[in-house]
Order: C-alpha cells, then sequence, then structure tokens
C-alpha cells in the first residue's frame, strides 16, 4: 500500500472516474471538483512536483492535458479551460504526486479552490463518459 493516494489510483487499489491511460500518464475526474467536468492528468510514475519529474514524463503529461482540454472543451463546451499545477504546500499543492488540473470556466464564475465538497458519483462518472466520447 502506497501512502500516495494517486500511486493508489494507478495500481488500480484506489477508484477513478478515468477519462484516459496509455503507458506514461492517466486521466480521470477530480473526486472534489470546483466545476463540474474538473480533470486531473498524473503521471504513472510518481513524481512529487515540477522540479522532480522526468521530462519524459512531463512530455507526455504536457500532451495529454492538451488533448483532455480539447475533449473538456467538446465534450462541455465551457467558455474558458484553466490548466493550473501547483508545487509545494505554500502554493496549495495538497496531493505531492504531480498532476495538471484541467478546470471548465464558465463566464463571470467565481473560483473556490479545494472546496473539500465530494462530487456526486453519477455526476463523475456522467463528466468522464462525455469527455471520453470527444476523444474518440
Ligand atoms: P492539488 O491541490 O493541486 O494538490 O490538487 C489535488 C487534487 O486532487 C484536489 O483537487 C483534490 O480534490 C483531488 N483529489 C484528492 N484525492 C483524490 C482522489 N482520490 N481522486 C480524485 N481526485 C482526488
Ligand atoms: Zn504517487
Amino acid at each position: 500500500m502506497s501512502e500516495c493516494i494517486f500511486c493508489e489510483i494507478v495500481a488500480g487499489r484506489a477508484p477513478c472516474h478515468q477519462v484516459y491511460e496509455d503507458d506514461l500518464v492517466l486521466g480521470f475526474m477530480d473526486a472534489f471538483p470546483v466545476a463540474p467536468g474538473h480533470t486531473l492528468v498524473i503521471p504513472k510514475q510518481h513524481a512529487e512536483n515540477l522540479f522532480e519529474i522526468r521530462a519524459e514524463c512531463l512530455a507526455a503529461v504536457s500532451r495529454t492535458s492538451q488533448a483532455l482540454a480539447l475533449g473538456v472543451r467538446k465534450a462541455l463546451d465551457p467558455d474558458g479551460v484553466m490548466v493550473m499545477q501547483l508545487n509545494g504546500a505554500a502554493a496549495g499543492q495538497t496531493v505531492f504526486h504531480y498532476h495538471t488540473h484541467l478546470i471548465p470556466r464558465a463566464e463571470g464564475s467565481v473560483l473556490s479552490l479545494h472546496p473539500r465538497i465530494p462530487g456526486n458519483t453519477e455526476e463523475l462518472e456522467s463528466m468522464a463518459s462525455k469527455i471520453r466520447s470527444a476523444l474518440d
């Protein structure tokens, strides 16, 4: 059992609403979404942050972030998509396994980071399914 929740998800020992997977990366719904469609992209290989991630994994996460942002845009038609990545507790990082956030934004909406309200399972799966379909 890893102490890292994202490593547990990669290993299949913790659940996620998966959107995308390849040899290097995994994309899945944030369990505490700040907006419907809030998606995370992580490297499969553990790295704590931007300072430590291997260049090959960073490139793979970046490529996938673009592909999934296109999928989010196609699936949900938001006014914008925010890509966010935090390094260190002082920067607001709470899970110490590198990840990018893809956050659909609506014109005029107020963003609250870390609302800590769990997403509804059916809603998370419905969002994951829409984004998966938009990638096909
Ligand atoms: P950060 O503050 O950038 O480290 O973001 C970590 C994100 O991971 C937060 O938005 C959390 O809601 C999300 N999160 C934490 N645990 C899980 C989990 N088990 N499955 C999906 N998302 C998670
Ligand atoms: Zn990890």
